[in-house]
C-alpha cells in the first residue's frame, strides 16, 4: 500500500489504527450485522459510543466539572456565529490573529458591539499581539489559539478577567490545557481530533442563557445540551473516527506525551529551517506553532521554490505548498504525523541543499 507523507493543513493525517477501525465499523458495527452508518442513532449501540466519546474528551482533557462537551455540525465557521449569538449582549472583544479569527470577529459585529483589542495584521500575522489589556466590560474574550494559516501559537493559557472563549481547531489535544481558564472551547475536529463533518464544543454550563435576543433552537446551545447533542441527527460516521482517534491519543499516553512527541518533532523541522541556508521561517520564533511549520525559500533562493516542491513531491510529501497568503511552504505536524514523516522531510530539505545550494 502506498503511504504519502502526508502534511496536509485539514482535513489530514490521522491514525491508521482510526482509519482500520472506520474500516471495520463500516462492514459490522459492534456485531450488530449493520454498517456503523446503517444503524439508529438512537440505538444502544450507539448511545454507548457518544458517551464514550465525551468520557474520552473529559478523560484527556481532564475538563472540570460544570462544563458539556457537545458535537455538532456546521464546523468551525458556524460557531463563529454560535458564539455571538449565545454570549454577546453588550461588548465582545476579539483578538486579531489571522484570516480565522477576522472571519469570527466579522460574526460577532453582525450580531453586535464587537470591537478589536489588538492585531498582528501589520505584519501578516507573523506574530501573537503582546501586551494589550483585556477590558473588564466585556461579555467575553474571543483567541484562535493556533493560526493555522501563519504558522503562530498561544502557547500558554491565559489569564483573561472576562470569559475566555477559544477557537482550538488547530491546536486542540495538541497539548495540556487547564479547560478551567476558558469559558468556551470549540473547532473543527478535522486537523487533530478527527474527520470533517463534525464540531466539538466545550462549554462552562452557567455562562448560557444571559443573552435577551431571540435564539433559535439549533442555534441555541442549550438545546444541544439537553438532548446530548441527538437533538437532531448527528454525523455518526465522524464521531466514530473521532472516538477512534482519541483512544489511539490516550493508548499513547495521553497530552503530555503526545506534548513532547509534537514539541519534537516541530524541533527537527525548525532547526533544519534555521540551519540550511535555502530556507527560512515566516513566523516569529517565539510565537511559531508546533502544529503548523511555516517557511519559504531565502532571498538567495527565492527562484527555486517550484524546484523544491516538484523535488519534495517525488519523494512522496504532500500538502507542503503554504497559504497563498503566506506563500512558500507549511508543514502541519498534527498529532498523527509520525516522526518519520517529518524526519523524511528533513532530509529532503538536506538533499536539497546538497544539489542546489
Ligand atoms: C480550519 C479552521 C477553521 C475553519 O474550520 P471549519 O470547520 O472548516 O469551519 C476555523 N478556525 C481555525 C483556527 C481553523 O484552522
Amino acid at each position: 500500500m502506498k503511504v504519502a507523507h502526508n502534511f496536509n493543513a485539514g482535513p489530514c493525517v490521522l491514525p491508521k489504527s482510526a482509519i482500520q477501525a472506520a474500516i471495520d465499523a463500516l462492514h459490522d458495527f459492534k456485531g450488530t450485522g449493520m454498517s456503523v452508518i446503517e444503524l439508529s442513532h438512537r440505538s444502544k449501540e450507539w448511545e454507548a459510543t457518544m458517551e464514550e466519546c465525551r468520557a474520552l474528551w473529559k478523560e484527556i482533557l481532564n475538563i472540570p466539572e460544570g462544563y458539556k462537551v457537545l458535537f455538532l455540525g456546521g464546523g468551525a465557521s458556524m460557531q463563529f456565529l454560535y458564539v455571538a449569538m449565545n454570549l454577546l449582549e453588550n461588548k465582545a472583544g476579539y483578538l486579531e490573529t489571522g484570516v480565522w479569527a477576522k472571519k469570527a470577529f466579522a460574526e460577532a459585529k453582525a450580531i453586535g458591539n464587537a470591537v478589536k483589542i489588538a492585531s498582528s495584521s501589520d505584519k501578516n500575522f507573523s506574530y501573537i499581539p503582546k501586551g494589550y489589556e483585556i477590558p473588564e466590560d466585556l461579555d467575553y474574550f474571543h483567541i484562535t489559539t493556533n493560526n493555522t494559516i501563519y504558522g503562530t501559537e498561544i502557547h500558554q493559557d491565559m489569564n483573561s478577567p472576562v470569559n475566555l472563549v477559544a477557537d482550538m481547531s488547530s491546536d486542540i489535544m495538541s497539548r495540556p490545557v487547564d479547560v478551567s481558564k476558558y469559558a468556551l472551547i470549540y473547532g473543527g475536529a478535522q486537523k487533530n481530533v478527527g474527520p470533517a463533518g463534525v464540531t466539538f464544543v466545550i462549554v462552562r454550563e452557567d455562562i448560557l442563557g444571559k443573552v435577551s435576543r431571540y435564539l433559535p433552537t439549533m442555534l441555541d446551545y442549550r438545546t444541544h445540551i439537553k438532548e446530548d447533542s441527538m437533538f437532531n441527527t448527528p454525523p455518526v460516521f465522524s464521531i466514530f473516527i473521532m472516538t477512534e482517534t482519541l483512544k489511539w491519543l490516550k493508548n499513547l499516553g495521553g497530552l503530555n506525551a503526545m506534548y513532547k512527541i509534537n514539541k519534537e518533532k516541530a524541533a527537527l523541522l525548525y532547526s533544519e529551517i534555521e540551519r540550511n541556508k535555502m530556507f527560512v521561517g515566516t513566523a516569529a520564533v517565539e510565537d511559531r506553532s508546533i502544529m503548523n511549520i511555516c517557511f519559504v525559500m531565502s532571498e538567495e533562493y527565492k527562484d527555486k521554490e517550484d524546484a523544491f516542491m516538484a523535488f519534495a513531491k517525488e519523494r512522496g510529501m504532500v500538502g507542503i505548498k503554504g497559504h497563498r497568503s503566506v506563500g512558500g511552504f507549511r508543514a502541519s505536524t498534527y498529532n498523527a504525523c509520525p516522526v518519520e514523516s517529518v524526519k523524511a522531510l528533513v532530509s529532503c530539505m538536506q538533499e536539497f541543499e546538497k544539489l542546489n545550494g
